[in-house]
């Protein structure tokens, strides 16, 4: 059987997933097992994933058939929740009880630990990637045994943003808010000449700006924010009706706009639950950047926007909060991050996105983990000054590499 991820570029080296329907029968699989990858929901773009071609007794893992425990402690406001329970089904049980996550990423399909393990965030000056969010990590590591790890523990920044390389995740402990609600506004029509892109992206608790590159201006802006909170945005028009940021796509996808109050899970995401996110038949790439580069970022972009467009279905620009994690591509920085949601055309869009880093690269980009990326070993050991407390923290955890693919010793070779 053939298995592949959400978009469907990337087909695993397994020809089965394992889904252990206990803890007990997780450990004995990966006891037992040469080489072992943890899959989330599939929705990473190159082979972080996947096991190594060839290896005998090696074994791709679905965490999705083990309890979905979601438990909430509302007086300490922290929910545990299991490894394989996606970000939808814990929004809702969190929701339910009066409680609320800070932010989300732009689709709530995701699988949680699958999300923390790459870096994944959302948008807004003051949020950092979800990955903060994570107080406590428990762990199967490679010889079957339990690993809890707690914010404090020597090793807990290593241990969250782990690209499945430390061991299974089978619960983690998040930090919770007191529920909110919130608006989104859409405008249209943001010109680049003159952007004070610091102002823009203070405009409201959460901002995305959207572009085709086929123009020097933004074809949307989106501003999330808390009710009640004041939405001035006087660089731009707003939308008369609502909008989907890729081209051609219906906006019956999307969470409501028109300034409609709704609970955080509805607004905080772009992509609502029940519907295909994006436009499905897509690749994506995305740089993480000093945010002070934010306008002479966006001018290297526009330079080569001819060589973009093309092969461009959208691109989004975001800021994210500095936070402590090793290999968070926030790390040390607050930051602003080029997303670009591509054809579906490997061979096309492989030489665009040469274009992009060399462009960037003056800006020391970090890419986002789960996406197309093709930026060297050296240079990431030079971009995340703390990956080699990682490899330290991955080769005392897991001597073998068990857990480690080409992909992660891609990323630590260094
Ligand atoms: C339509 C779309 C929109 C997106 N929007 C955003 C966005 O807004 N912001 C953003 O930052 N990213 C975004 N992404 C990227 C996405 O968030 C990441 O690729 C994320 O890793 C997906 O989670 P997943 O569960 O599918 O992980 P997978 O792709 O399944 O796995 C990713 C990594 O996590 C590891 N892993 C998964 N589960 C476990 C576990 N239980 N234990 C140990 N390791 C585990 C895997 O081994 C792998 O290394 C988007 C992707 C898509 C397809």
């Amino acid at each position: 059987m053939t298995v592949t991820n959400w978009a469907g570029n990337i087909t695993f080296s397994a020809d089965e997933v394992h889904r252990p329907g206990s803890t007990d029968a997780l450990r004995a699989l990966i006891a037992r097992s040469r080489q072992v990858r943890i899959l989330g929901s599939g929705h990473s773009f190159n082979r972080i994933a996947d096991i190594d071609p060839h290896v005998e007794g090696a074994a791709l893992v679905s965490l999705a058939a083990l309890p979905p425990c979601v438990d909430i402690d509302t007086a300490a406001r922290t929910v545990r929740v299991a490894g394989g329970v996606r970000y939808a089904e814990l929004a809702r049980r969190l929701h339910a009880h009066g409680l609320a996550l800070p932010n989300m990423a732009s689709l709530p399909h995701i699988s949680v630990a699958g999300s923390v393990a790459t870096g994944t965030h959302g948008s807004g000056d003051a949020n950092p990637p979800l990955s903060s969010q994570v107080r406590a990590v428990d762990l199967v590591t490679a010889d079957g045994d339990s690993l809890a790890l707690r914010r404090g523990d020597a090793g807990f920044d290593g241990a969250v943003v782990a690209l499945g390389a430390l061991g299974a995740v089978t619960s983690l402990t998040l930090d919770v808010t007191p529920a909110f609600e919130m608006t989104q506004h859409v405008f249209t029509g943001l010109p680049l000449a003159e952007l004070d892109f610091a102002a823009v992206s203070a405009a409201a608790y959460s901002v995305s700006l959207f572009t085709d590159w086929r123009g020097p201006r933004f074809t949307q802006v989106w501003l999330k924010q808390l009710r009640g909170a004041p939405v001035g945005f006087p660089w731009a028009a707003p939308a008369t009706e609502p909008a989907h940021p890729v081209p051609g796509m219906p906006a019956s996808r999307c969470t409501p706009q028109l300034g409609a109050p709704g609970p955080w899970h509805e607004r905080l995401p772009h992509f609502r639950a029940q519907f295909t996110p994006s436009n499905g038949d897509e690749l994506q790439s995305e740089y993480l950047l000093p945010r002070e580069h934010a306008a002479a970022a966006l001018d290297a972009l526009d330079a080569i926007r001819a060589t973009i467009a093309p092969v461009l279905q959208v691109c989004e620009v975001r800021t994210v909060a500095a936070d402590t994690q090793w290999l968070s591509p926030a790390h040390g920085r607050d930051t602003v991050a080029f997303h670009f949601t591509w054809s579906p055309d490997t061979a096309a869009v492989l030489p665009v996105v040469t274009a992009v880093e060399d462009a960037l690269a003056p800006f020391a980009p970090r890419p986002h983990w789960g996406k197309v990326f093709a930026v060297s070993p050296s240079e990431l050991h030079c971009r995340y000054p703390q990956l080699k407390d990682f490899a330290e923290l991955a080769a005392r955890l897991d001597p073998a590499g068990t857990f480690r693919n080409a992909f992660v010793r891609d990323v630590l070779g260094g």
